[in-house]
């Protein structure tokens, strides 16, 4: 990996996991289930959908999010639909 290439949370937490740097057993239910939904969230875990674009044919996978609030990329959306309805 490069030194200045981004790196996102995701990542982190994959890099983490791979070398073992995650005593998954120790977390809470809740710090689980939030580390699981930043780490699958927008992965087959979550479900997926494939399209077929009408005009070039070209086949898409949408991949389902987790909608936890805790996910980074989720949560973010859900606060601002929260703050829109405010
Ligand atoms: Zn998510």
């Amino acid at each position: 990996m490069k030194p200045n290439s981004k790196v996102s949370f995701k990542q982190i937490l994959w890099l983490m996991d791979e070398k073992c740097k995650i005593a998954w057993s120790d977390l809470s239910p809740k710090e689980n289930k939030v580390l699981n939904a930043n780490m699958f969230c927008h992965s087959e875990v979550y479900g997926f959908i494939g399209t077929v674009c009408p005009n070039c044919g070209t086949q898409r996978i949408h991949y389902g999010s987790c909608n936890t609030s805790g996910c980074l990329e989720c949560g973010i959306v859900r606060k601002e639909k929260w703050l829109d309805k405010q």
